[in-house]
């Protein structure tokens, strides 16, 4: 008999249950050229759901998608220092098309900054074009050594969100707003109990005055960026010449942010909530919510499946993606396997004693078993899948305040960064921050903001700490105010 195949403990080797549990789940498989991957229908959905209801999130804080072509000048990338610096070693550059030797070579596009801002300098004149509030569903190329499906791939899906605006304040606004939707994104969609939080110097975006972010912490401690946010400044406005006439007539720079969410966020939601059986997909964003397992035998089969539509229908008005497995080649054993690997919150068994009593067996993905009466499942699933949700966050929480530890002297950093996150003074010294990745693997991840709407901070009281300490490794003056979080990161 068919069984299904489990991914490798993770306890064993996590490294290779991540991997595993892509396969064998289907959310995707490697393609012919090396860093690339194949994203499967299953996988696809799952960022379907993420890029919905992050582009409500946009549209409803004012922005309109646009497109900006994959190609983008040598030249432009030359124009912002810091950025060509940041982005040549991943570069990949078109010299040759058409069967011919191109006069200027073409960097496929590994960010738009520099497209979009050679287009502002076009179409902005004056303060009433302004804000400009754009974003961009798309691929980019970043040539990576050392690849891993959805983490770290040469071609990747994301968003890039670009906006000008004519002050500095508005501007910097903006940055905090993006990251604040990131952060809601995260905490009431994905599950994923994420640190807000400003980058230090060494760790910001290239070409950024400052960059923020939101940090998760994987299920081997590690942390994982998985969204960020740029204030740009007027780097860009300087290196494109965006300008514009002001209010008070006087010709003035713009100031331009970017934020970007990708499909990192996917192994983001993979490493946190998964367990040894698989997948354990977040609710509000699983492509099948519901899955209703049918139990027959020949002369039961046509009742069973009749009750089990009716239930799907049901199911689906009120508003559930739901799925009957009636694949009449597969036991019910290996149908409750095979969906639990894929991670879906909720499975129904339905059997022919269970409908001749108006009753079904219904199983959330991390719980047990329990009947309930047929005709309640369409009230009562809804709250059970918020429920799951919470019960996800509040796991993820309570496993993140476990694997983060205070520390104060260099010994005690070493050993909480070997297994999750350390908090830490540090005096803000690039060299110092690079000898400690140097000395430990572990970098500096985020210097905690709290964002007041979302409460985040209340979730932590180490987080919330501020002082004036002495650096953890070389025992100066702290810089910031506050604690750093340190972590080995994907
Ligand atoms: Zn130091």
């Amino acid at each position: 008999m068919a069984k299904v195949k489990g991914p490798t403990p993770q306890s064993q080797d996590f490294s290779q249950w991540y991997l595993d549990t892509i396969q064998l789940a289907e959310l995707a498989d490697y393609a012919p050229v090396r860093g690339t991957i194949v994203v499967r229908p299953y996988g696809y959905a799952l960022w379907e759901n993420i890029q919905r209801v992050l582009d409500g999130m946009f549209k409803e804080t004012g922005h309109q998608n646009a497109y900006f072509p994959l190609f983008i000048p040598m030249s432009f990338l030359q124009k912002e220092a810091e950025h060509v610096e940041g982005f040549s070693p991943e570069l990949a550059v078109v010299t040759h098309a058409g069967g011919e030797e191109l006069e200027e070579p073409l960097a496929v596009r590994p960010t738009s900054e520099t497209i979009i801002g050679y287009m502002w300098s076009r179409w902005i004149r004056s303060w009433r074009d302004l804000p400009q509030l754009l974003n961009q569903w798309n691929n980019v190329v970043r040539w990576e050594m050392r690849t891993r499906p959805f983490l770290r791939t040469s071609e990747f899906l994301w968003q890039e969100g670009h906006t000008a605006h004519a002050t500095r304040e508005e501007a910097e606004e903006e940055t905090a707003r993006m990251l604040g939707v990131y952060l809601k994104f995260a905490r009431e969609y994905a599950a994923l109990p994420v640190i807000p939080g400003r980058k230090t110097e060494r760790e910001k975006f290239a070409g950024a005055v400052y960059t923020t972010t939101i940090e998760g912490m994987m299920k081997d401690g590690r942390a994982l960026q998985s969204a960020t946010s740029h204030f740009l400044g007027q780097n860009f406005a300087r290196a494109f010449e965006i300008t514009f006439q002001d209010r008070d007539l006087q010709e003035k720079y713009v100031w331009t942010t970017s934020w970007g969410l990708s499909w990192r966020i996917i192994g983001g939601i993979i490493m946190t909530h998964g367990d040894d059986q698989g997948l354990v997909l977040p609710p509000k964003l699983a492509p099948i919510q519901v899955v209703i397992v049918p139990i027959y035998k020949a002369e039961s089969k046509e009742r069973v499946l009749s009750a089990a539509k009716t239930l799907e229908a049901e199911l689906a008005a009120a508003g559930l993606r739901v799925l009957t497995d009636d694949r009449d080649q597969y036991t019910p054993g290996y149908k409750f396997h095979d969906w639990e690997l894929r991670g879906v919150p909720y499975r129904v068994e339905l059997g022919p004693r269970d409908v001749e009593a108006n009753a079904a067996v219904i199983k959330s993905r991390i719980g047990e078993k329990e009947t309930v009466a047929l005709g309640e499942l369409k009230n009562l699933l809804p709250e059970r899948l918020e429920a799951l949700h919470d019960a996800l966050f509040a796991r993820a929480l309570e496993f993140r305040k476990a694997h983060t530890r205070v520390v104060d002297d260099y010994e005690a950093f070493k050993e909480a960064v070997a297994e999750g996150f350390a908090l830490a003074y540090h005096c803000g010294d690039a060299a110092c921050e690079k000898a400690i990745q140097e000395e430990t693997k572990a970098t500096a991840r985020v210097i905690p903001l709290e964002f007041p709407e979302h409460g985040v901070l209340q979730d932590d009281e180490a987080l919330r700490e501020t002082g004036e300490g002495v650096c953890v490794r070389c025992g100066r003056p702290a810089a910031y105010g506050r604690r750093v979080v340190f972590a080995r990161a994907y």
